[in-house]
């Protein structure tokens, strides 16, 4: 079994989510330590103060408490705690050429894996082990991948240049590449690239560049209303369920823009605890998209004055809060044609097109990032034929496109193109 697949198993059997990847990033850590790359952690690798939807203490103590028992590695392991789950691990050839940055996100997702024996980690055993949390998205094959390159990098070190993988928490919702950048381990790449696994690509396909990736807003909004007897004195009751639900009607009836990719939708919506009392708190999780920048501003800022609108006709209040959020980007042509040299050297063919709709990625922070600074990037879609979709509890890949992963980026490290 190729490093690649071992370790997705074994990530993928251990999910954790956002801000709370303790046993995950410290494996990392260790394993590129090991391997003799300089390894960030901690506030050397992300700013705590930049992120956003941290989850609350406890959880992340019990995270904690959890990855320690489970494996995680004791050397790297303390730096974390509090959510500091962002590792950077770079490796230097001493030799003029380019910079070359990775993005591998490495985060898992709040779902409840399938149990189903068609289902092939049920079946072969490195199902979920941590209950209501699931690899539903492949970046457990993002992190196979980067160690199986770190370990043919060992074997046959670069000659060119250097590489540096950005290992990034929390890219579910938006909130980890925010809270990387700022400490300026991205601001002198070359070439900068993601690369995400399936997309409804078959293995064997790739594309050199996923473009039309959606600008996104994540809010919480929380009602506060007046409890009161629902019989008795219902009058003095301000129902904050209420204006939730009348929020969440108002969100999904925004119009859309013409000509502009849209996306308005609440998630999630909670509140109240018995029929016979009127609900003074309810909570609420939406997000709008867009194609542009301005368009996801125009829709959150439609969406924001529902909240509020939905809140005074039912007499409460609103606290809205950002909890995540990303921005477009545009792939740029020299860092499309190097990946499409690189993988012409990995036998790997090019896909017609995106063939799913469009989604968001946070790695365009990143991107953009290294645009301002001078660098190059783009966001590569490597095919991974799909047993289940995407975020669904059947969602599972071809982990044979693993190997030809690692053979892209293999190809694209050894090139020693510069891109200044
Ligand atoms: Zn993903």
């Amino acid at each position: 079994m190729s490093a690649a697949i071992h370790w997705r198993r074994d990530i993928h059997r251990h999910p954790e989510v956002g801000f709370a990847e303790f046993r995950t990033a410290s494996r990392i850590a260790g394993r590129f330590a090991d391997l003799g790359w300089r390894v960030r952690t901690g506030t050397d690798a992300m700013s705590a103060a930049d992120r956003l939807g941290v989850p609350d203490a406890e959880s992340l103590d019990a995270a904690y408490e959890r990855a320690a028992a489970d494996g995680a590695d004791e050397r790297f392991l303390p730096r974390m705690r509090g959510g500091l789950t962002a590792v950077v691990a770079t490796v230097d050839s001493g030799q003029p050429g380019p910079a070359i940055g990775l993005r591998a996100d490495i985060d898992a997702l709040p779902i409840v894996e399938s149990v189903d024996s068609g289902h092939l980690p049920a079946r072969d055993g490195f199902r979920s082990s941590y209950d209501g949390v699931m690899h539903a998205c492949g970046h457990d094959g993002h992190i196979g991948m980067a160690v199986e390159l770190a370990e043919r990098l060992a074997e046959r070190p670069l000659t060119a240049g250097s590489l540096t993988i950005f290992f990034q928490p929390a890219e579910e919702g938006g909130r980890g590449a925010r809270a990387m950048v700022p400490v300026g381990l991205a601001d002198r790449i070359d070439l900068f690239l993601a690369m995400h696994v399936g997309l409804g690509l078959p293995t064997g396909r790739y594309l050199s560049s996923v473009d039309g990736l959606l600008a996104n807003s994540k809010l919480k909004a929380v009602f506060h209303g007046v409890a009161a007897h629902a019989s008795i004195a219902p009058h003095e009751g301000r129902n904050a369920l209420l204006g939730a639900a009348t929020a969440m009607l108002g969100i999904h009836a925004l119009p859309r823009i013409p000509g502009h990719e849209t996306r308005a939708g609440v998630g999630r919506i909670s509140g109240g605890t018995s029929s016979n009392i009127v609900p003074d708190r309810a909570e609420m999780l939406l997000e709008t998209r867009g194609d542009l920048g301005v368009v996801n501003e125009h829709l959150e800022s439609r969406a924001r004055d529902v909240l509020t609108g939905a809140a005074a006709m039912h007499g409460l209040t609103v606290d809205i809060e950002t909890i995540g959020g990303t921005t477009t980007a545009t792939a740029d042509p020299e860092a499309v044609s190097a990946i499409e040299t690189a993988a012409v050297s990995a036998g790997l063919q090019v896909a017609d097109g995106l063939p799913v709709g469009l989604a968001s990625d946070d790695a365009t922070t990143f991107m953009r990032h290294v645009q301002e600074n001078g660098g190059k990037a783009t966001y590569v879609g490597l095919g991974a034929t799909l047993a289940g979709p995407h975020h669904t509890p059947a969602f599972d890949f071809d982990e044979a496109a693993l190997p030809l992963g690692v053979d892209l980026l293999e190809s694209l490290v050894r090139l020693g193109q510069t891109f200044a």
